[in-house]
């Protein structure tokens, strides 16, 4: 028996795409508290202090400012710091707030310490973010009423609010933005051990049986981010089922990411496309993002955001002010021979 994981659902890569269909249940895997919420110690560390610190005041928050790539829990975070401040939450996103009217029919709508969670912040226009400014700094915001000459000016007091923003580009924020977060936290990509333990956690609410090394044998291919080693466990799941008494061992999960596609370091065709683009096309690089994105007929958005991020981890990829160039070991891992130029380069740096 087979399963076509070319139909249905699975038309949508794993990995590409920051939010797919199957996406909408991750609302019953998000940690609800701070102890829940697997790994960025240091950042769990740090809010710990403002969060204990803004509630021995009862004050709100200061404004947080969340960055990383997509799916290592910027949201999820959010979440538990409402929780925990014992705050309600309002969920928006820079794109979705189109006109300063918008924005300030949210901000009267808060409640006092209440939390605005702004995702994407970076695509705010400008019109709406001048609103933000005054709201940030001083809960009040300017109201033009009328038009022309007899148009005038007044000013609303907003609640003790905290603005918690995320986005994927803390350098496309603008200067007068990005100083007014109080708090800026840096996510990190997650290390196996940590995705594993999450990949277990999340099996335990699905009531799927893992075992250990099944766990880690997802958390190694998920590219250091929860959404993806979420979104492995459950076609590994409908994997398992149908092949294999429905238990995800090593085996089972190396078959089924083995079927989707996906390498034993988690790349997947788009990021070979990408390493072997640049390789001939270009030399090894450097070459820009736009001009490797249309090369492969990928957006630059998607290879800035979900596929550099990883393959810089992995040391496969560098960004230099001239383009992204490949290293040696992504020669190494195509099974390509190494260019002389690199060999002599590692060479060189042995010797010094
Ligand atoms: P982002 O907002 O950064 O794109 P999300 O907060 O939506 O990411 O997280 C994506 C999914 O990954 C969530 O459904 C959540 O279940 C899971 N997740 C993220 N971070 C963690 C974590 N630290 N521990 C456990 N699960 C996590």
């Amino acid at each position: 028996m087979s399963i076509d994981f070319g139909t249905d659902i699975y038309e949508e890569p794993i990995v590409a795409k920051t939010f797919l269909s199957e996406d909408a249940q991750e609302g019953s895997l998000r940690p609800k508290t701070l102890k829940e919420y697997i790994g960025q110690e240091k950042a769990k560390g740090n809010l710990a202090v403002f969060i204990e610190a803004a509630k021995r005041r009862s004050e709100s928050l200061d404004h947080v400012l969340l960055h990383g790539p997509p799916g290592l829990g910027k949201t999820t975070l959010a979440g538990i710091i409402a929780a925990e401040m014992g705050v309600n939450i309002r969920i928006t996103s820079g794109p979705a707030i189109e006109k300063a009217g918008d924005l300030a029919a949210l901000l009267t709508n808060l409640s006092e310490n209440d939390i605005l969670f702004v995702d994407e912040i970076h695509r705010l226009n400008r019109a709406v973010e001048e609103i933000l400014y005054p709201a940030m700094e001083d809960y009040a915001i300017d109201i033009i009423i009328g038009k022309g000459p007899s148009a005038n000016s007044i000013r609303l007091d907003l609640p003790h609010f905290t603005l918690i923003g995320a986005t994927t580009r803390a350098g496309q924020l603008s200067a007068p933005l990005r100083d007014r977060f109080g708090v800026t936290l840096r996510l990190e990509l997650y290390t196996p051990e940590e995705l594993a333990k999450i990949v277990t956690r999340s099996a335990g609410i699905l009531n799927v049986s893992i075992a250990p090394e099944g766990a880690m044998e997802i958390a190694r291919r998920s590219r250091g981010t929860p959404r993806i080693a979420n979104r492995m466990l459950r076609r590994v799941r409908d994997f398992a089922e149908v092949r294999a008494d429905g238990v995800i061992t090593r085996e089972v999960a190396d078959e089924a990411l083995r079927a989707l596609e996906i390498d034993w370091l988690g790349l997947d065709p788009i990021d070979y496309r990408m390493l072997r683009a640049i390789i001939e096309n270009y030399g090894g690089g450097p070459v820009g993002i736009d001009t490797l994105a249309a090369t492969i007929g990928e957006e630059s958005v998607t290879l800035w955001d979900v596929y550099e991020p990883y393959l810089m981890q992995l040391g496969f990829l560098t960004r230099t002010p001239r383009g992204r160039c490949v290293t040696r070991k992504a020669y190494e891992h195509l099974g390509l021979s190494v260019p002389a130029s690199l060999a002599d380069e590692a060479e060189q740096l042995s010797l010094n």
